[in-house]
């Protein structure tokens, strides 16, 4: 076993952790501790995963094979290794492709794996500080928002979303949606779509200033009930959920 201390987390790993790693989890602890202007409640445990038995194992009660992150419910994270990333995405093609070609596919899928991974961490810490000091993890969309506006990079256009958004009828229900739960209309590109919606979302009702979600969610989340949040949604954003669903999509 590999340990890591960082002060503010230890990094276990069957496998030498990438200092790219170490770094990314530096870099994304101090982004969101900027944003939520707290600190942890708790040094946190961060296990990397080089086998999909390890990433069982590590996600406990979660049934979510095939995501590369996760925040446990006491606030440590579990994350796929890039190594393992690249094993599952060359599992996954199917399609025959040439010598050349494939020998070009797996390079970029090895730059892909240390983009997706460094976006991970980004995500997942600030989940990280949500669960550290909310009880709730509602309202989805705010949490989800915010975890994927710290992302580096994002893969749908903000019109592709509202394009998503009128072929697919959605309303301000679609706010709510419980990622895995139910069954969405996410249509090719599947949950991402939502992802990508509720950042669009966080950075419209915010302005661009996600301090003024944190802000919300610090007084929303001492008593979280239906009244609240709409009393709140008001005060902090300037208008009614309805309404700015409305502005957004238009
Ligand atoms: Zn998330």
């Amino acid at each position: 076993m590999h340990t890591k201390d960082l002060g503010f987390a230890v990094i276990k790993s069957s496998e030498h952790v990438p200092a790219f790693i170490e770094a990314s989890c530096k870099q994304s602890y101090l982004r969101s501790k900027h944003l939520y202007k707290k600190r942890l409640t708790r040094k946190i445990t961060i296990t990397l995963c080089s086998t999909q038995q390890e990433w069982l194992k590590a996600i406990k009660y979660y049934r979510w094979p095939n995501a590369a992150g996760v925040v446990l419910r006491n606030g440590d994270i579990a994350l796929k290794a890039p190594d393992l990333l690249v094993v599952q995405a060359k599992e996954k093609q199917r399609t025959r492709i040439s010598g050349h070609a494939m020998k070009k596919w797996h390079k970029q899928l090895e730059k892909w794996s240390t983009k997706a991974v460094k976006n991970v961490i980004l995500h997942e810490f600030s989940h990280v500080f949500w669960t550290h000091h909310y009880k709730t993890t509602q309202p989805n969309w705010l949490n989800e928002g915010l975890a994927s506006a710290v992302q580096i990079t994002h893969s749908i256009t903000k019109e592709e979303v509202i394009n998503g958004i009128k072929e697919r009828k959605l309303n301000e229900k679609s706010l709510l949606y419980r990622m895995r739960i139910q069954k969405h209309p996410g249509g090719k590109k599947g949950g991402l779509y939502y992802y990508n919606l509720w950042r669009y979302f966080t950075l419209f009702v915010t302005n661009n200033n996600l301090r003024r979600a944190v802000q919300f969610m610090d007084e929303y989340s001492k008593r979280p009930s239906r009244k609240k949040y709409e009393h709140l949604f008001k005060k902090y954003f300037g208008m009614t959920e309805k309404e700015a669903w409305n502005a957004f999509i238009n």
